[in-house]
């Protein structure tokens, strides 16, 4: 072939973009609406935190500061709690199909508002704004939907037994969704019947505050919502709080772990969605061209700030060098940089603390042993980058293939058989998603029952969807997020 009908060599010849051709910039500028200071919203009404500390919100992309944050300290949580206790009796006897007008309610106000949200997801996250408005926002909202369909019907929701509410619950998100996580807890918890005081991620605080508005102007009825903001310790007393009949937690298996020790030995319900070190595995006959997009939206999806990512690639033989030589020229052509350009594919790394985690784990793959391949990128010169990074000569035994980076970082694999890519897919601590590339449905089939992940998806990745329950086996927690499982999740038997 002349070197200009491949890749590689129309790649040389300059006939793909990327690192070759310049785009022009395509900002996103809707107003964000942002204040300068967000203070606690307990009882339906934003308040300053007893401590009168706030602490900083910054954009990622530009290490420039968004906000104030209030503090939320022992007094503020108990004032939460305490909100939300009184609510409860009143929310729970509020008949199923007027809780869900509520719902319907904060659904559409959130469409209504969705480029701003948008907007102001990606300054205080750094996800490309591509992905906050056409993921995380209608995403979010479509959970609110989702479950103000379900709160007239609960009588459906476990046939042949009655269920009610638990009472007040406490929830603990991450940052790498933090509306859509905030969704995800809020809408079944409420359409239930149940009452919550939520604490968003210290650096991803504003669209949760400003969903508080969106309450706010649905009427919802005070302290039936409340949100705590703060770091690591406001989360320990929002989980650690005896007036919580149920605590639901998102987040890292370490924190995860600590939580259920401080609460071992109360009779507190709990739901922990944890971390995760998904295989993506693509099979001789799978669909390569559509493997290998497959691929990179497992993996550099949100920066690879994603629980379920396709962090370790397990290939079959036959097709590895294939593979890997199309997934490096695509790869290629990924741009990297200001996230509020629509035509970014990677953001910017949430934090400095979480960059130098993905640098960390990065460096001990290359002293491994592994080989490292980052295409030639540009990255800006402030803010927190990462170029989309490849490992290949990867074993089971290395730290990038056993550790979760939750960064733009893929551990390259290989096999020969079905039953060494299953063995390889399962070696691991965690288990919440998986994914297979083959043509054969049979296969898919056998996959699905012995990968021991939460979800699998078969000649897809990352889909996601209200109504179909998401969570973890092993060390990635337990109970369920989302469809009549979740809501399960959330009531006990009347
Ligand atoms: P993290 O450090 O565990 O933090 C999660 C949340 O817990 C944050 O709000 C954090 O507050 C808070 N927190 C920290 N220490 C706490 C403590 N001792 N008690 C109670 N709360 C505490 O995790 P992360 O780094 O933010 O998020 C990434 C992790 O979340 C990854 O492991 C990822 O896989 C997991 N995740 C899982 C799912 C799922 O559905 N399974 C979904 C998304 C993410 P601060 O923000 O102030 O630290
Ligand atoms: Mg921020």
């Amino acid at each position: 072939m002349p070197p200009s009908t491949t890749p590689r060599g129309r790649a040389r010849a300059g006939l793909i973009f990327g690192d070759l051709w310049d785009f022009d910039p395509a900002p996103e500028t809707a107003d964000p609406k942002l204040k300068e200071r967000y203070d606690l919203f307990i009882d339906g009404r934003f308040v300053r935190p007893r401590s009168g500390r706030y602490f900083d919100s910054i954009n990622p992309a530009n290490e420039r500061k968004l906000a104030d944050i209030a503090l939320a300290g022992t007094a503020d949580v108990d004032a939460a709690y305490a909100a939300a206790a009184r609510a409860f009796r009143p929310w729970a006897a509020t008949p199923g199909r007027e809780r869900g007008k509520y719902l319907f309610r904060i659904a559409r106000l959130l469409q209504d508002r969705a480029r701003e949200f948008a907007v102001a997801e990606t300054m205080d996250g750094g996800k490309p704004i591509r992905e906050s408005r056409d993921f995380d926002v209608p995403m979010a909202a479509a959970h609110f939907f989702y479950h103000a369909g379900w709160a007239d019907k609960l009588e459906y929701v476990a046939p042949g037994r009655a269920v009610a509410p638990l009472g007040v619950v406490g929830q603990v998100i991450p940052w790498n969704f933090p509306l859509l996580m905030l969704a995800w807890k809020l809408a079944p918890a409420l359409a239930m019947g149940n009452c919550v005081v939520l604490k968003p991620a210290e650096t991803t605080s504003i669209t949760a505050l400003k969903l508080a508005e969106i309450l706010q102007d649905a009427g919802l009825p005070p302290g039936v919502a409340n949100f705590v903001t703060g770091a690591g310790e406001t989360g320990a007393l929002v989980m650690g709080h005896p007036g919580a009949a149920k605590v639901a937690f998102t987040g890292s298996t370490e924190v995860g772990k600590a939580i259920m020790r401080q609460l071992a030995g109360t009779d507190r319900r709990m739901t922990m969605e944890l971390g995760g070190k998904a295989a993506n595995i693509v099979f001789d006959d799978a669909p390569i061209d559509q493997a290998v997009e497959g691929i990179v939206d497992g993996i550099f999806f949100n920066q690879g700030h994603v629980c379920c990512a396709g962090s370790r690639l397990l290939v079959h033989e036959p097709v590895a060098d294939r593979v890997i030589s199309k997934l490096k020229d695509r790869i290629r052509v990924l741009r990297v940089g200001d996230p509020l350009d629509k035509n970014t594919d990677l953001g910017a790394i949430n934090s400095k603390a979480q960059l130098a985690t993905i640098r960390r784990l990065v460096a001990a793959g290359v002293r491994e042993g592994a080989v490292l391949f980052q295409p030639p990128c540009r990255l800006p010169e402030r803010g927190f980058y990462f170029p989309p990074t490849l490992f290949t000569n990867v074993t089971q035994s290395h730290r990038i293939a056993r550790e979760e980076i939750f960064g733009p970082v893929l551990a390259i694999l290989t096999f020969r058989t079905v039953d060494e890519a299953i063995e390889k897919a399962n070696n691991t601590p965690y288990g919440l998603s998986a994914g297979v590339w083959t043509d054969k449905g049979s296969r898919i089939l056998r996959m699905s029952t012995e990968l021991k992940a939460g979800v699998v998806w078969a000649n897809t990745f990352n889909r996601f969807d209200p109504s179909s329950p998401f969570g973890g086996y092993k060390e990635s927690g337990f109970g369920r997020e989302g469809g009549r499982q979740g809501l399960l999740d959330y009531s006990r038997r009347a």
